[in-house]
């Protein structure tokens, strides 16, 4: 609903910002209203028959009147007494009634009625005028809104025309698989009459599944850009906006304008919102799914082999697609698009470096085996954000520090320099220091690549071990050791504090969810290997329909199991900095120096690696 909720965001926006203006508005009445009723702050109030008082005593020079206000003016000094009258009692009255002849003080009346008239009348018509402007507001946005609604039915498909700059093939670097599957539909969009004079079966749908920012939409692009055909995209998300009905008229009418300039392509991204398995329906939007996903495949199933179009589904999810949707002669060709491997990484990275200025040292094999685990997104994003940074810098060229600051800063969010106090910082340091001493010392971890105690994001510092090689699989002692350097941070706050914080909440997150894969998915404790792993948000819908429920026991030896293991891992962690706390001082020394260590500098303080494989 990503679209939608964007939209409503803005229209609140805009009554919060046209608020805004009247707030100003009102407050800049309030200090005008203040300003004329005088000066008064300034003065001390007394009641007014001290000033009565002060007249008999003869003390006061001159008495202004202004309104309500009465100023008395001490003779012979700056003072001044301010008091207030009753509104429309007469001053003079008071004095006469006090016994005073008015015609021994001087009196100045200043008149304020014109002042106060205004007044009046700001304060009857401001909220008035208010009122209207927030109603006139109100009424806007409503009918704007209800444009909005029917102006739906037509597809708001994006049409990228023949004429457009084209992606080609080349463009994605990577996924070789994955283009010489779409090579086919590619050939079939071009001549379209060579397979059917030949009475082949033409794909009508083609499923991309792989993670976000691995090039879905970028390939399908590309599909278009090598057929020259035009391109319609629209996602699953946008179909999901507020009236029923509407979907599924969308998407007659982007079918419809896709057959017309045919042969054509039809992108629709985040599938799995629309095709999400039925009867699995949560909030609302649930029917309009459900006909916006029927008309997907009714339209999908009256091609006819003239009709030379292909629709092109992407999804991150394909284990929740309706069933309906992948049999066939629907989305029966599915391809897929990992997160890109080492060599796949190297040509996506020289793919994005092109155009750029680098320095010599700038070592495309080195940044690949620095960014496991990093989408085509990310690395395309963090050479932008190299590059940004070197501009910043007024530098010619990038060079490899600001790669590793924008590759960190891809992963863990840009540097947030706060307040810290002497504390905090002895606290994070030790934190971090553990972390990367634990993880040095345990052979299975990776190596430690950068250790700071520069805040980013939401944690106070961070210490990177990223994967040295590309690995399908993760082996129990690997684990075990991973989870012991995650709990590393905290033991050793324990350790010199005698005293843990709260900053590692996030590090026992980890730790526990590795422990919690190893006992339920991989059967990596004494329960043995069966799977109890808890069901997904969707998966529970299934599991309690065929009573696949955990039994009592089994939830305790589930949790007696993960306590072992993260007890077990916490105690290992702690011995090792007993055992290492000169080392673990001095890296904690170091980074309050420098901040950040990297791993060199790090190895001079411990020694090199000693690696299990
Ligand atoms: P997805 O649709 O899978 O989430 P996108 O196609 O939107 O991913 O990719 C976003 C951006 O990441 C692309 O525009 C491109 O700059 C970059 N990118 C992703 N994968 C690749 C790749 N294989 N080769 C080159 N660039 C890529
Ligand atoms: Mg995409
Ligand atoms: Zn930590």
């Amino acid at each position: 609903m990503a679209n939608g909720k964007k939209k409503i965001n803005k229209r609140f926006f805009s009554v919060f910002k046209a608020l805004g203006i009247y707030l100003l508005i009102a407050i800049a009445s309030l200090i005008f209203f203040y300003q004329i009723s005088g000066p008064s702050s300034s003065s001390n109030e007394v009641p007014i028959s001290k000033i009565v008082g002060d007249i008999k005593d003869n003390k006061v020079e001159k008495i202004s009147v202004e309104g309500d206000k009465i100023i008395a003016h001490i003779k012979d000094s700056d003072q001044k007494f301010v008091s207030r009258k009753e509104s429309g009692e007469s001053f003079y009255k008071i004095l006469e009634v006090s016994g005073i002849d008015p015609k021994t003080v001087t009196i100045d009346v200043k008149d304020i009625s014109l002042q106060q008239a205004w007044l009046g009348i700001l304060g009857a018509v401001l909220p008035i005028v208010l009122m209207i402007g927030f109603f006139f507001l109100i009424f806007r946005q409503a009918r704007e809104a209800g444009q909005g609604i029917f102006s739906f039915a037509q597809s708001r498909a994006r049409l990228f025309s023949k004429d457009q700059p084209q992606v080609k093939f080349k463009d994605v670097a990577g996924v070789e698989e994955a283009k010489r599957e779409l090579q086919e539909v590619v050939e079939f969009l071009k001549t379209p009459e060579k397979f059917r004079s030949l009475g082949a079966r033409i794909p009508k749908g083609v499923l991309l599944v792989g993670p976000a920012g691995t090039g879905k939409t970028l390939i399908s692009r590309a599909v278009a850009g090598e057929a020259g055909v035009p391109f319609y995209s629209i996602a699953g998300s946008e179909f999901m906006e507020m009236l029923v009905g509407v979907g599924a008229a969308r998407v007659r009418d982007m079918f419809a304008q896709a057959k017309k300039s045919a042969p054509a392509i039809i992108f629709i991204d985040e599938i799995e919102s629309i095709g999400r398995q039925r009867g699995m329906g949560f909030s609302g939007g649930h029917d309009e799914r459900e006909q916006t996903l029927n008309q997907i495949l009714v339209e999908m199933d009256g091609f006819t082999p003239n009709d030379h179009v292909i629709v092109i589904g992407a999804t991150n999810r394909p284990d929740l697609l309706d069933a309906a949707l992948v049999r066939p002669g629907r989305f029966d060709r599915r391809v897929v698009l990992g997160m890109p491997d080492l060599e796949e990484r190297k040509s996506i990275i020289q793919l994005h470096m092109t155009g750029k200025p680098f320095t010599k040292d700038v070592s495309i094999e080195k940044l690949a085996r620095r960014t496991v685990g990093f989408s085509g997104a990310d690395l395309a994003n963090m050479l932008n954000e190299a590059a940004i940074l070197a501009a910043r810098e007024g530098k010619t060229a990038i060079d490899p520090k600001d790669l590793e600051e924008a590759a960190t800063k891809e992963k863990l969010g840009p540097q947030r320099k706060r307040m810290q106090s002497e504390y905090d910082r002895k606290l994070a340091a030790y934190h971090e220091a553990g972390h990367a001493i634990v993880g040095h010392f345990l052979p299975a971890v990776d190596p430690v690549h950068r250790i700071s105690i520069v805040s980013r994001g939401m944690s106070g510092g961070h210490t990177l071990f990223p994967p040295t090689e590309d690995r399908s699989n993760e082996s129990k002692s690997r684990l075990v050791q991973q989870i012991a350097a995650a709990l590393g941070g905290q033991a050793a706050e324990e350790l010199i504090f005698k005293d843990i914080s709260t900053g590692a909440a996030s590090d026992i997150q980890i730790a526990t969810n590795i422990a919690r894969q190893m006992v339920m998915q991989y059967g990596m404790s004494d329960i043995g290997p069966i799977n109890l792993q808890a069901k997904s948000m969707f998966g529970a819908w299934k599991g309690v329909e065929e009573g696949e429920e955990m039994s009592p026991e089994l939830h305790n030896s589930v949790d007696k199991e993960l306590r072992k293991i993260m007890g077990e891992a916490f105690k290992q962690a702690q011995n090792l900095l007993k055992k290492h706390k000169i080392k673990l001082d001095k890296v904690a020394k170091e980074l309050l120096v420098k901040e950040t260590l990297e791993s060199d500098e790090f190895e001079k303080i411990v020694g090199k690696k000693v690696s299990a494989t």
